[in-house]
């Protein structure tokens, strides 16, 4: 039977702690403490970034550090790890997912550490570029040279013949990186102090490749969810299917919800929903609008799957929860509170849906839009009064066969840019800050729930 995702972890934390004499730490919380240069953590070594630069304090527990290793809750939705278009797209990325990693900080290098071969023949070489070869955090912070290592579905080829890159055969599973610099807000790189070695490796991605699954979503880390989904919906059971043959898009429906889903749950449990609000928001209703229009869900549908993945995360990331310690569960905000705060949001943004198809049928019967583009000004006020992502404004036109005018609608986006950012940040963050007001959790921007209030989908 395969391997189970459960052991697959506690394998890879148990060989590092119990062979290696690494100590081993919990995951962070998705919300990056005290490091504005980044939205969510987007890889194990971002909570040891003060170790790399030599600016932990030297009374942390971090000072100590030398061999670590853990499993790290990572999401990338956005900055410079940003993987949102590519979920259900393929079976390899996710939002939300777990990075296994090991680090020496000083202590191991190269010939010690990671590298075993002076030798690689040529036909196991993949000829990547400068993007795949040096690893970067975001756009300051360590960094290095790295080396990725790849694992063929195919098998037994040539790598020289390989040509199309992208191909979903041959998937990145670990990547090991010497980080020895540092990039400067001015772009370029500072030698740092000590030389460390980080390395990260996709646990769903790994768990694939041990399971025999060309797609993550078939290994046990998402099929009970997948299952819990068609529980729900309306639509058959989850047949993998992508491309053109994925009729009607319902498994990439299946996928990108049961991605959705976990992430969601994360990033409310880890309570980062104010400060990360427009993002989180943007997950929730591409989520929502899979969940109803394309799997046939009632409302309530998505919220009722947190409780399995909650499960199936709890259960998972609690591996050795004594060293470990409750910080590393999903247990700031219980299920029922995540729960509260995706219903209130969806049944927020399904009234704000209703409105915004109103508007749009109102203004499409008043005039033939067949040769002429539809009016920037109706776009803009979808966006800004009823605070519509500009990619959903896009697509319910392409939905109707209309065409919004482009470059007036530019003209709008630049003249209300650094207005309409705060905005309709403010607007979501409101949003989410009265969700968690009402179960009860604390918040900490009490200015904004004064200065702020909803009236008909509108904020005054
Ligand atoms: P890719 O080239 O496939 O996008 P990456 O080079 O961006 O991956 P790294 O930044 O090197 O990824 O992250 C380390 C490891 O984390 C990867 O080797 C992979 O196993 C895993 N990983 C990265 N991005 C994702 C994702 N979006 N979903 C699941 N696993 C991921
Ligand atoms: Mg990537
Ligand atoms: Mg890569
Ligand atoms: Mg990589």
């Amino acid at each position: 039977p395969p391997l189970p995702a459960a052991q697959v972890r506690s394998t890879f934390l148990d060989f590092f702690r119990d062979k290696h004499g690494h100590l081993l730490v919990p995951s962070s919380p998705v919300r990056p403490r005290g490091d504005p240069s980044l939205l969510f953590v987007n890889a194990g070594m971002n909570q040891f970034k003060p170790i790399f630069l030599g600016t932990a304090d030297p009374r942390s527990e971090m000072a100590s550090y030398h061999r670590v290793v853990n499993s790290q809750k990572c999401v990338r939705a956005g900055g410079k790890h940003n993987d949102l278009e590519d979920v259900g797209r393929d079976g390899y990325h996710h939002t939300f997912f777990e990075m296994l990693g090991n680090w020496s900080f000083g202590d191991y290098f190269k010939v010690g550490g990671a590298l075993y071969c002076t030798w690689v023949p040529p036909a196991r070489v993949l000829p990547f570029g400068l993007k795949d070869n040096f690893w970067e955090m975001g756009d300051t912070g360590p960094c290095g040279p790295c080396t990725e290592i790849h694992y063929d579905h195919v098998g037994g080829r040539d790598a020289r013949t390989l040509v199309n890159m992208d191909s979903p055969d041959v998937v990145e599973i670990w990547n090991l990186v010497f980080i020895q610099y540092n990039r400067e807000v001015d772009q370029s790189l500072r030698l740092l102090p000590r030389f460390s070695v980080d390395t990260g490796m996709g646990l769903e991605r790994l768990t694939g490749v041990l399971q025999g699954r060309r797609s993550n979503y078939d290994t046990d880390l998402f099929t009970p969810l997948l299952h819990a989904i068609q529980q729900r919906s309306g639509a058959g059971p989850y047949a993998g299917r992508t491309g053109t043959a994925d009729e009607g898009q319902v498994d990439l429906a299946y996928r990108v919800v049961a991605d959705h889903i976990r992430t969601l749950s994360v990033c409310i449990a880890d309570v980062s929903v104010q400060s990360a609000g427009t993002c989180v928001m943007r997950i929730l209703r591409r989520a929502v609008r899979f969940c109803i229009e394309v799997l046939k869900a009632p409302q309530g549908a998505l919220a009722s799957l947190v409780p399995t993945v909650t499960y199936m995360l709890v259960k998972y990331i609690s591996h050795n929860a004594s060293e470990l310690g409750e910080r590393s569960c999903l247990h700031v905000v219980p299920a029922l509170q995540i729960m509260d705060i995706i219903n209130e949001n969806e049944a927020h943004f399904l009234s704000s849906l209703r409105q915004g198809s109103r508007l749009l049928q109102r203004t499409l019967s008043r005039r033939d839009y067949r040769d002429r583009l539809f009016p920037a000004s109706v776009a803009w006020s979808l966006h800004r009064d009823l605070g519509f992502p500009l990619d959903l404004v896009d697509l319910m036109l392409a939905e109707r066969g209309v065409q919004v005018d482009r470059q007036e609608l530019d003209r709008l986006i630049a003249e209300n840019q650094q207005q309409a950012g705060v905005s309709s940040r403010l607007m979501l963050d409101v949003l989410s800050l009265a969700a968690l007001q009402r179960v009860g959790v604390p918040h900490t921007d009490d200015s904004l729930k004064y200065a702020y209030r909803l009236e008909d989908g509108r904020y005054v």
